[in-house]
């Protein structure tokens, strides 16, 4: 019987075998010239699956926390006011963060499992002459997904530079950042971008980038400062090589591979494909009388799940069964229902068959965990929404 476990988790993801290729081989200089010309490509390609033509992108060696510290570092100032929007554990952690550069930070939490509503976003933009209003586009902690297009609205009607954390959207939920006119869009490798951990990855649009240059103050963090950043990733962008912090060589490569294989896919094909294999996914919890943390399903993300495990099934075991069954899933993540409900992500190389095999192994751990429910009827309802055309 084969060991090697499934890993369905909002991340990290199961990679690409040609991801993984790029990992194995054998590292080469960051300034020879076959790497200068991955590190260009990737960049460039970073503007197309954010559909950002005139964004600058930038890759450096972090995870996706360094990516919010970034935006936030770089673009705000002490005495600045900054919105948070929050809809779950992240919402709080970028509030957390930006209080480290600036003493005036508000959050408008959501109503658990719902997003804030744009009335309520709207209210106290006009109490208050804020620089920047942060979003969650997809909480991992609640699976709920934000519509960047209703918060971006606000933003531009006030003033407000918006930053959306993609970490578990792009690449996997529909995000078309220029045209939105979003100003800051990021990410982390090891979500829908599909690469083993370690890059943070943010592109900001030229009116944020003008906001960081008439800064008046030091940006106070030293490796997050565009200023030692921009340098280097305008060089790679011309094919030259360039040192700041040494690069994480075989990250960028396997980032290369990924991004030729996301755009080979089609940015709209791959929208879709998440839609469907989010609604499967939510249609077979359903079947099984699961109820989720989103609300419903207009704010239900389509990069992971967060169902609530039913009455008398116990969520550790429940874990441990699905684990033997060859699928490792997340439990809960926010402080106060942590063991009341688990995360399973169905982002980036997820394909029909793994998606099958989870809904089964979680079908086969309800059902032994005390679920009672007919074999088979969660597969059959995500095997009718997989089916569909
Ligand atoms: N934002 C969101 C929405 C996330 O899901 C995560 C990671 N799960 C982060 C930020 C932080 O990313 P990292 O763990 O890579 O630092």
């Amino acid at each position: 019987m084969k060991a090697r476990k499934l890993l369905m988790i909002p991340g990290p993801i199961e990679f690409e075998p040609e991801v993984m290729q790029a990992m194995g081989t054998p590292t080469t200089s960051h300034v020879a010239p076959d790497f200068v010309q991955s590190f260009g490509h990737a960049l460039d390609m970073m503007k197309e699956v954010w559909m950002a033509p005139k964004g600058q992108p930038f890759v450096v060696a972090g995870s996706g926390t360094l990516a919010m510290d970034m935006a936030a570092a770089n673009l705000v100032e002490d005495g600045d006011s900054v919105l948070v929007l929050s809809t779950g554990y992240f919402g709080e952690r970028y509030a957390d963060l930006l209080r480290r550069y600036t003493g005036d930070v508000d959050v408008l939490r959501a109503e658990q499992g719902d997003v804030v509503e744009v009335e309520r976003i709207e209210e106290q933009l006009k109490k208050k002459n804020y620089k920047l209003l942060t979003f969650t586009h997809v909480d991992t902690s609640t699976a709920v997904l934000n519509d960047p297009r209703a918060i971006r609205r606000l933003g531009q009607k006030y003033g407000v530079l918006t930053v959306l954390d993609g970490v578990c959207s792009v690449a996997g939920e529909e995000i078309r950042q220029e045209e939105w006119g979003i100003d800051v869009a990021f990410t982390a490798s090891q979500k829908a971008i599909g690469v083993p951990p370690g890059l943070a990855l943010l592109v900001a649009s030229p009116k944020a980038m003008d906001v960081w240059k008439s800064r008046k103050t030091p940006v106070p963090n030293y490796y997050a400062d565009w200023k030692n950043w921009l340098p280097i990733m305008e060089a790679y962008g011309n094919r030259q090589p360039a040192y700041f912090g040494t690069p994480a060589v075989n990250l960028v490569q396997a980032l290369e591979v990924s991004l030729k294989l996301i755009l080979q896919e089609g940015m709209e094909n791959r929208f879709q494909r998440h839609r469907k294999t989010g609604k499967a996914f939510r249609e077979a919890m359903k079947a099984g009388g699961l109820t989720m943390i989103p609300s419903r399903d207009e704010v239900a993300a389509n990069t992971l799940s967060a169902p609530y495990y039913p009455d008398g099934v116990d969520g550790k075991k429940f874990l441990g069964q699905v684990n033997k069954e060859g699928i490792i899933l997340a439990g809960g993540l926010l402080a106060d229902i942590k063991t009341q409900y688990f995360r399973v992500g169905h982002m980036g190389a997820v394909n029909r068959s793994d998606l099958l095999a989870t809904v089964g192994a979680i079908e086969t751990g309800l059902r032994q965990g005390g679920h009672s429910m007919e074999a088979g009827l969660m597969l059959k309802h995500a095997q009718q929404v997989l089916d569909q055309e």
